[in-house]
């Protein structure tokens, strides 16, 4: 599944001493060479599960709806 909302990547070692070496969303451990992605929205970084559970709920413009339509687009 991809989305422009988000770009995925794999984490680096600096990315986990710079930036975090947790999920924003869950708190999960991020470990090197795991595959994660950059909310572009609110500059963070996900899990996996997040970021699908996000995309399907977000719209065309990656902000999060609240109603259940939906999301095709991811
Ligand atoms: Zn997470």
């Amino acid at each position: 599944m991809a989305s422009e909302c988000f770009v995925t990547q794999e984490a680096t070692q600096e990315i986990l001493l710079r930036v975090t070496n947790v999920c924003a969303e869950c708190y999960d451990d991020i470990n090197e060479g795991d595959i994660i992605h950059y909310d572009m929205q609110n500059y963070r970084y996900l899990c996996k599960n997040c970021q699908e559970r996000l995309c399907a709920q977000m719209n065309e413009n990656c902000e999060v709806v609240e109603d259940d339509s939906p999301g095709l687009f991811c």
